[in-house]
């Protein structure tokens, strides 16, 4: 395995992003602690908090209350997840000018190689993307940037002095520039992780350095452990790409969305969404299964098997399927939760459908497939939701199924609406 002598991955890592694109894209919050959360409601939780607010002590994850309880300036804001979407776009374009972008990790998060001279010159061109991003996006929506032999370890350096950071960690001074550092800073070490390890009887950033690669995959119990010791010690490791497995979508439902009816409207929703990404990136899918949770915690799921199809139509009717069994379940009960994934995915070429299914069926799907199509184009050229198979309804917290996970940032595509001009500020109760 090549262990790299210098610098190869540059790692960029925006500050509270969504916060700070709050500030970029509305000048009257610039000066104020900004909180951001995903829907109009009192009792839901902070998705981002820029850094003045934290200095209230206000932390990512913290609910509305007490978050006004820690810092009751502060200004919470819907997300705009089409607005980051687009900042987005606009930063990947600035980073290109100076260095290209091997992978973009998460909204706020992207890689980039450097290769032969640039490797001498890495902090040099960490400034200067640094500066272009200043000049050209804002200065008000800082990257932390950091430096390694390995994407690992660049993710580690960018971490290491936020806000606005710019860390450079070298083969030569590892590991006394991480020894400081707790293990929870390492990606892929959460607290379950790090219970297994004091059990080992690793605590330290040097108990986990001086242990044996073959240690480290016996504390996994998977090749993971091995990897990221390999990594940490500066290897270039590669990794094999992932496969697509599912298309999922889910959501909490708003109040006055709880009720089975609007709950039924929302799982509608969510799946044509899950659809349409499954038809953009070209797969078929034989199976879906919705999740629903109550707002006393019960908890249903149930599965669907079709023949290997695209169409809204045969998806939707397995949600509906799913769903009346689900509700007929938890009855009278409020729906807090509710999740639907397509899976059993694969390419129309590897479809096997034809041999379970003959004739009229047959002819009914392509002709649904082919209605679907259409409906996909008209969306795609007068803007998403202009045509749907069923009511149509707009969710509180709006885009539906474009919400920005981890390792996922959404197409502009998958927002169904231009910019909202405003950002929403959610009512204080005694205002
Ligand atoms: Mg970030």
């Amino acid at each position: 395995m090549r262990k790299p002598t210098g610098i190869e991955s540059l790692y960029i890592d925006f500050d509270a992003f969504f916060a700070n694109a709050e500030k970029l894209l509305v000048p009257a919050l610039r000066d104020r602690p900004v909180g951001v959360v995903p829907l109009p409601s009192e009792h839901t939780s902070l998705i981002a908090c820029c850094y003045q607010s934290r200095l209230s002590g206000v932390k990512r994850g913290m609910s509305v209350a007490e978050a006004r309880s820690a810092c009751p300036d502060i200004a919470l804001v819907l997300a705009r997840h089409d607005e980051y979407v687009r900042l987005h776009h606009r930063i990947l374009e600035e980073i290109n000018r100076h260095l290209p972008v091997r992978r973009v990790w998460s909204i706020d998060e992207m890689e980039c190689d450097l290769l032969g001279s640039e490797q001498q010159r890495g902090l040099q061109i960490a400034r200067q993307v640094r500066d272009g991003l200043a000049e050209n996006i804002g200065p008000l929506l800082t990257p932390s940037i950091g430096l390694g032999p390995n994407q690992f370890l660049a993710k580690v350096a960018a971490e290491m002095e936020k806000p606005a950071g710019l860390t450079l960690l070298h083969p030569e001074t590892l590991p006394e520039q991480i020894l400081h550092l707790p293990l929870t800073d390492l990606p892929g070490i959460s607290s379950r992780m790090l219970a297994r390890l004091h059990v080992a009887g690793i605590t330290s950033m040097a108990g986990l350095w001086a242990t044996s690669p073959k240690q480290a995959r016996h504390i996994w119990r998977s090749v993971e452990g091995e990897r990221l010791w390999l990594q940490l010690h500066g290897y270039a490791v590669s990794r094999p790409e992932t496969v697509r497995r599912m298309f999922g979508h889910g959501r909490v439902l708003a109040r006055g969305w709880q009720t089975p009816s609007k709950a039924r409207e929302c799982l509608r929703l969510l799946t044509a969404k899950a659809a349409q990404r499954l038809r953009r990136e070209g797969y078929t899918a034989s199976a879906a299964d919705i999740s629903l949770k109550t707002s006393d915690g019960t908890y249903w799921s149930g599965t669907q098997s079709f023949a290997p199809s695209r169409d809204d139509r045969t998806f939707l009717q397995a949600a509906s399927i799913l769903f009346d069994l689900g509700a007929e379940k938890l009855k009278g009960a409020r729906f807090q939760n509710i999740y639907v994934m397509l899976h059993g995915l694969r390419r129309p070429g590897e479809t096997s459908g034809d041999l379970f299914e003959h004739g009229a069926s047959h002819t009914d799907r392509q002709r649904w497939e082919r209605i679907t199509d259409t409906m996909d184009s008209l969306n795609t050229r007068y803007g998403g939701g202009i045509i749907s198979l069923g009511i149509r309804t707009e969710l509180p917290g709006g885009y539906a199924g474009a919400k920005i996970a981890f390792g996922r940032v959404p197409d502009l595509k998958d927002f169904d609406a231009p910019a909202r001009p405003h950002t929403k500020r959610v009512p204080h109760p005694e205002s």
